[in-house]
């Protein structure tokens, strides 16, 4: 028996989707550098499919049927190189290798040239939904040639999450396109637990509304526009008290989140790309923020008296503003995020359809969301918005939040609650519909301390002004 595919590094990930494809009928070659988890894997879930053994790379490869697919699950970054420098000499061309975990986009690009050049297929998938979706079917971002897609997609599809029987998977581009679009995907995940934090914040400090109360009003907004897996976990977070204080878990809780690393990478690309991700960088920057509580602790003294002054009342309609303000600006870390993915598209030369990566997102992974199936829809048809406010659905969803999300904003700076992603959401939506932009004076500014020229809006050409000079305006090279 040879098996179809051949996972390699059985850590939670790896494990749970070699399960999930031998559940699906494929027979599943397992292979992790230490042998027990290889064993714990099939003393534990040895009966749920068809899996064979192997203790080195050598033998997963020769398990394998031809053009074999290796599935590398190890950690990401170095690990990823020494698994994929051990088996290019042990494979042959047309063979496939699969690099599913979250790599940086530019590994991904480096890797699938080096491996092209060697006549190997090498394939870097975006997987998202944690060790649950894992198991039972996550959202599947691959990448890499058409060509592999033909061999590996049957596969990917069928162990995909499915919405409304739909498969979570599809081609996203050549070589990095799947991490990057995946490693977005995160980004917007941050902004979209930020803003609910924000929310959460917001209706506790200014409201006064305990854990508990909040949970059933997240439950009630998970039934409005803003129904989605996040806002689904908040309510059932929120509900949970601690079995040892009797208190709400989230009091309990050290206030300071973690970060792997992917929602910087997309800021970085982000600066990298021009492209004005403010909302995601907000959101990374408060997990950054929460983790210096030193500094916090010490501010806490420094500045006891700096709290705001407004919030003795809660403003009329308090509770339905934050809603609106939420959707508002979780519809801008999506614009933003997916803005970022054409100017990628650019600067890569991939054909990122963006209809079909909102289709991916709709089951499975963490953004899953309501709201993602209209903005597949705004995507779809020849005349796609040039960013995803346009789109007219979305457009009268701003028109009618806006208001509310000043309000939430003005409320939070006169009470002190820092709410980063609303306030920068805000900022991101007036400097877009702004006609004139203090850009024109940053351009005088550059111009006069650094001869850096300005464009005119009456003429074409570049200029400069003679600043230290008689201040008469000339014709300029622009050099920048
Ligand atoms: P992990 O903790 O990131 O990595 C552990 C695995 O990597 C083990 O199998 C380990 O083997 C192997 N490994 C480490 N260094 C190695 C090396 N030099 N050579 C060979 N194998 C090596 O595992 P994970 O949490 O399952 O994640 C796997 C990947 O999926 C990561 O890229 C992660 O970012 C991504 N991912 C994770 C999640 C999640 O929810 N956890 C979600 C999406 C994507 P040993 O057992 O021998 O140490």
């Amino acid at each position: 028996m040879s098996a179809q595919i051949g996972v390699t590094g059985l850590a939670v990930m790896g494990a749970n989707l070699a399960r999930n494809l031998a559940r699906n009928g494929y027979t599943v070659a397992v292979h992790n550098r230490s042998v027990e988890k290889t064993d714990a894997l099939l003393s534990a879930h040895g009966d749920e499919g068809d899996f064979i053994r192997t203790e080195s790379l050598e033998e997963l490869v020769q398990n394998l049927e031809k053009p074999r697919r290796v599935l590398i699950m190890v950690k990401a970054g170095a690990p990823v190189d020494a698994v994929i420098d051990q088996l290019v000499p042990l494979l042959e061309e047309d063979d496939i290798v699969i690099d599913a975990g979250n790599s940086h986009f530019e590994d991904t690009r480096r890797r699938e040239a080096a491996l092209t050049e060697k006549g190997l297929h090498f394939v870097g998938v975006g997987v998202s939904g944690g060790e649950e979706g894992a198991l039972l079917g996550p959202s599947i971002m691959p990448g890499g040639s058409k060509q592999s897609y033909e061999s590996l997609g049957p596969m990917l599809e069928k162990i995909s999450a499915k919405y409304e029987g739909d498969p979570c998977c599809a081609w996203i581009g050549t070589d990095g396109a799947g991490h990057f679009v995946k490693m977005v995907h995160n980004g917007i995940e941050y902004a979209d637990m930020q803003v609910i934090g924000e929310a959460y914040d917001l209706l506790r400090s200014v409201a006064g509304l305990s854990p508990a109360e909040q949970s059933e009003i997240f439950a009630q907004w998970n039934t409005t526009e803003l129904a989605s897996y996040l806002i689904e976990i908040t309510s059932e977070v929120l509900a949970q008290v601690d079995a040892e204080t009797g208190k709400p878990l989230v009091d309990v809780v050290v206030d300071s989140a973690g970060q792997k690393g992917t929602g910087r990478w997309t800021v970085i690309s982000g600066l990298d790309l021009g492209s004005p991700v403010s909302a995601i960088a907000e959101s990374v920057f408060a997990r950054a923020l929460s983790s210096q509580r030193d500094q916090r602790a010490e501010a806490q003294n420094v500045f006891a008296e700096a709290a705001g002054t407004g919030g003795s009342e809660v403003p009329e309609g308090f509770v339905e503003d934050v809603r609106q303000a939420l959707f508002a600006s979780k519809l801008v870390s999506y614009a933003q995020g997916l803005d970022m993915l054409t100017a990628a598209a650019d600067q890569y030369g991939w054909d990122l359809k963006l209809d079909e990566i909102a289709s991916l997102w709709r089951a499975g992974c963490i953004i899953r969301a309501d709201l993602l199936d209209d903005i597949m829809r705004a995507y779809q048809g020849g005349d796609a918005p040039k960013n995803l406010l346009f789109a007219p659905a979305f457009a009268r969803a701003m028109a009618g939040a806006v208001p509310a999300l000043r309000r939430v904003v003005a409320v939070a700076a006169e009470t002190g609650v820092p709410v980063p992603v609303f306030s920068s959401s805000l900022a991101y939506f007036d400097a877009l519909r702004r006609g004139r932009l203090p850009a024109a004076l940053t351009q005088g500014l550059r111009d006069y301390f650094g001869a850096h020229t300005y464009g005119r809006i009456d003429k074409p050409g570049t200029f400069h002004t003679q600043w230290s000079g008689d201040r008469s305006e000339v014709a300029a090279v622009d050099t920048h």
